[in-house]
C-alpha cells in the first residue's frame, strides 16, 4: 500500500484499485493481487528474481509469469525457487479509471469526483466498511477463490437462484461470488469458538482470539463441504496454508 500512496501521491495510474491490500510489493505478483476490477498485472512489465538453489537472477516477463487469477507461475512450477527482488510497473500519467466494480464511481463522486487520490480513498473507504481490519481481528482477506464456471453451469446456477452474483471471467467463464455461496449456506457471521465468518463479507474468515491455524482450517473445510452439498461447487483455496 506504501507504493500504491506513493503512485497516487505523484500522480501515477494503474494501481490505485489496489489500494489497503496488506503485504510487500515482492509478493504482489506472486498470487497476482487483485481488488475492484484491476489485477497487479496489468501493469506488471517484468520481474527480477534470484534464484534460491544458485544465486542465479533471472528476468520473468510479464507472460513467463503467466499470471492466472490469484495465480502465477510462482505458485505453481517455479513456487520456492525464486526470490522476487524487483516489480517493474507500467503506470501512466492519463490514468484510464476501473470503475466496474459497483459503488467505486458512486464512492469517488461523493468525494469530490473520479480523481487518483479519489479513487485510492473511495477503495480504502469501502474496504474499511466490509473487511476487518488484521491490526485488531485477526484474518488473511478472502479465504477462498471466487470459482469459475462454465456458462452452462452458471445458467443452471443463475435459474435456480435468480439472486447470485456473477461476474464474466476473462477465461470466457463466469466467476461466482464464493462469499454468495458461503452465505447461502448460512455461514455469514458464524462463529465456532474463536474462528468465524466475517459479519461483514463471507469469504473472510476471522480469528477472534486465540483460534488456532487447525480449528481455522477445520472451519473452512465444513464451509466448503456445505458449499458443495448444496451448489456441486468446490471452492479452491486463495490462502496458502503452512504446515
Ligand atoms: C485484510 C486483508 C485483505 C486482503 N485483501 C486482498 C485483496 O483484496 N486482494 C488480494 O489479491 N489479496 C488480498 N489479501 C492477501 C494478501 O495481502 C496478499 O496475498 C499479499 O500479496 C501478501 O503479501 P505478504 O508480503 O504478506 O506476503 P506473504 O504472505 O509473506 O507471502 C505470500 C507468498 O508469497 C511468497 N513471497 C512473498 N514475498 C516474496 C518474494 N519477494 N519473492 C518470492 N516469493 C515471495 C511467500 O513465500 C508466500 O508463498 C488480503 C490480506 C489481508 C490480511
Amino acid at each position: 500500500d506504501t507504493l500504491v500512496e506513493w503512485c497516487v501521491n505523484r500522480g501515477y495510474g494503474g494501481l490505485e484499485n489496489l489500494s489497503a491490500i496488506p503485504g510487500a510489493a515482492g509478493a504482489a505478483p506472486v498470487q497476482n493481487i487483485g481488488a475492484y476490477g484491476t489485477e497487479v498485472k496489468d501493469v506488471i512489465e517484468k520481474v527480477m528474481a534470484v534464484s534460491v538453489t544458485d544465486g542465479r537472477i533471472k528476468e520473468f516477463s510479464a507472460r513467463d509469469c503467466r499470471f492466472g487469477y490469484r495465480d502465477s507461475v510462482f505458485k505453481n512450477e517455479e513456487k520456492g525457487k525464486w526470490l522476487i527482488t524487483e516489480v517493474w510497473f507500467r503506470l501512466t500519467t492519463r490514468p484510464v479509471f476501473e470503475l466496474g466494480y459497483s459503488g467505486l464511481k458512486d464512492e469517488a463522486e461523493r468525494l469530490g469526483g473520479v480523481t487518483l487520490r479519489n479513487i485510492r480513498q473511495a477503495v480504502i473507504n469501502i474496504r474499511g466498511r466490509k473487511l476487518p481490519d488484521p491490526a485488531s481481528t485477526g484474518n488473511a482477506g478472502s479465504f477462498f477463490k471466487n470459482p469459475v464456471l462454465t456458462n452452462e453451469a452458471a445458467e443452471l446456477i443463475r435459474n435456480k437462484y435468480p439472486g447470485v452474483t456473477l461476474y464474466p471471467d476473462p477465461s470466457g467463464g463466469v466467476k461466482v461470488s464464493a462469499g454468495w455461496l458461503i452465505e447461502q449456506c448460512g455461514w455469514k457471521g458464524r462463529r465456532i469458538g474463536d474462528s468465524g465468518v466475517w459479519e461483514k463479507q463471507a469469504l473472510v474468515l476471522v480469528n477472534y482470539g486465540r483460534a488456532t491455524g487447525r480449528e481455522i482450517l477445520e472451519l473452512s473445510e465444513m464451509i466448503s463441504k456445505s458449499v458443495y452439498e448444496k451448489f456441486g461447487i468446490t471452492l479452491g483455496r486463495e490462502v496458502e496454508i503452512v504446515e
